[in-house]
């Protein structure tokens, strides 16, 4: 066996987490028997033709977890490294994250095995439609509810809505816009939900320095990852007088000791399908010195796995802000704690995005349409006040920021089966 595959999974890291919180909150055997288990894992093969006009088959995955508080809600990913195990953590950590926020939602996630940077536009286009088709009434506007994850943006999730909406009788189609989140503002999408997360990140930040009596001004802060969560945060951050440092991407790592301009490198990223290599605003350095970097605040906001025991050590952040879903795996997590390290967890540091993506979704249904300061508002009412609640947990319990936050996520399912029984 390789050194890879002794790895844990994220899949072996969210059973941990559970496990460890179900134990110190005593839940209620039978509830952790159903919550250990997701309830159904999709697998899809599907033909697409491509530009050359050879046919290539693609694999697709959609996991729903739990829907005891409503319907399941979650990603959709394009990435190479998408497989049923991640899909199953994935769709775990959006139960938990949708039940801490307060949502009628559930927990899923899926995607496709693909690199997309291999593929056309046009291609593109046909693989998420046949997607879309192969997943037929398996999602649905009350059922199952994808949006944006890793590769997948709102256009993408305008073709799914196209084509779920197509297969429904002409009187129906208009109902099911809500089918999938994160589309784009003109096709029934929400203003302000391409930043909800990345916002979401960056307020979370924000509230924990006000809860120490400090301020944004000037405190340093490392990103991984430059899409759609990274790019926001450090926005809002760098708006507030904080200084990014350093990023790194999948392509390159920029290091500069008065900063980094968030426009001038996005700007640069954009016509390079967010590459932020080749930037002259900043010098490259080796991609393995990031961890290590003098800073105030580290936001993971690439993939899952990227704190580990192998880097833990290194890392110098007073807090560790997961704007990525499950970057940090236990054995790094226990690291950073003993450093005494703060970790917001992602189920409460990213959860922006789902909360912006409730509020696209209730707009649709109830043939709304609002305006940006309006949402800003309503998603910064409820993150401060999950936040607070957090913060609570964590001083009334003696325990760490994700076990607090799990605790709070689990004992709301708990309830709500408790109220109404199993059936039959
Ligand atoms: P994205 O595709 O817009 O950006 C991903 C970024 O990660 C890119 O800059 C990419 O280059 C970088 N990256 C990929 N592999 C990397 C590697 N090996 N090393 C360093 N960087 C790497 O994705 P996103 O929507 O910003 O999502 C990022 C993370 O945030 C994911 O874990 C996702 O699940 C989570 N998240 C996203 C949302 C959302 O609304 N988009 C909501 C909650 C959580």
């Amino acid at each position: 066996m390789t050194e890879e595959a002794k790895k844990p999974s994220m899949y072996d890291n969210v059973l941990q987490q559970f496990n460890k919180t179900a134990d110190r909150m005593n839940l209620n055997p039978n509830i952790r028997r159903i919550l250990a288990i997701t309830n159904n894992e999709l697998i899809v093969h599907f033909p697409v033709k491509m530009d050359n006009g050879e046919v290539e088959i693609f694999t697709g995955y959609r996991v729903q977890h739990n829907n005891a508080l409503g319907p399941y809600k979650g990603g959709l990913r394009y990435h190479p490294t998408v497989d049923v195990e991640d899909a199953k953590a994935l769709a775990i950590w959006m139960t938990w994250k949708t039940s801490l926020a307060g949502l009628p939602y559930g927990g899923a996630k899926g995607g496709i095995q693909i690199d997309p940077r291999n593929y056309s536009l046009a291609e593109l286009e046909r693989i998420t439609r046949r997607f879309t088709y192969a997943l037929g009434d398996n999602i649905g506007p009350e059922l199952d509810i994808p949006a944006p994850d890793v590769n997948t943006n709102a256009q993408t999730m305008a073709w799914i809505a196209d084509t779920y909406m197509s297969t429904k009788a002409p009187g129906e189609r208009s109902q099911n816009q809500h089918v999938v989140t994160g589309k784009p503002v003109g096709t029934g999408g929400l203003e302000g939900r391409d930043r909800a997360t990345g916002f979401g990140v960056y307020l979370n930040i924000r509230l924990l320095h006000e809860s120490r009596g400090e301020t944004l001004e000037g405190k340093k802060f490392i990103v991984q990852g430059f899409g759609n969560v990274g790019y926001w945060a450090s926005k809002f951050l760098t708006r507030d007088g904080a200084i990014m440092l350093s990023v790194q991407d999948a392509h390159a790592t920029l290091y500069k000791e008065d900063g980094i301009s968030v426009d001038d490198l996005y700007e640069h990223s954009k016509p390079r399908k967010g590459s932020i290599q080749g930037f002259d605003g900043a010098p490259e350095i080796d991609p393995a010195d990031f961890w290590g970097i003098e800073c105030d605040i580290l936001i993971p906001a690439a993939l899952g796995n990227q704190i580990t025991a192998s880097n833990a050590d290194q890392i110098k952040a007073r807090i560790v802000a997961e704007g990525a879903n499950g970057p940090t795996d236990n054995a790094g997590e226990k690291i950073l704690l003993d450093k005494g390290i703060t970790i917001i967890p992602d189920i409460l540091c990213n959860s922006g995005g789902v909360i912006g993506s409730y509020f696209e979704w209730l707009q649709n249904r109830n043939g709304e349409l609002w305006q940006l300061d309006e949402v800003m508002a309503k998603i910064e009412k409820k993150i401060t006040e999950v936040f607070h609640k957090v913060e609570n947990k964590v001083s009334e319990e003696q325990v760490d920021w994700r076990t607090a936050a799990y605790m709070l996520a689990i004992g709301r399912i708990e309830t709500a089966y408790i109220q109404r029984g199993i059936f039959p």
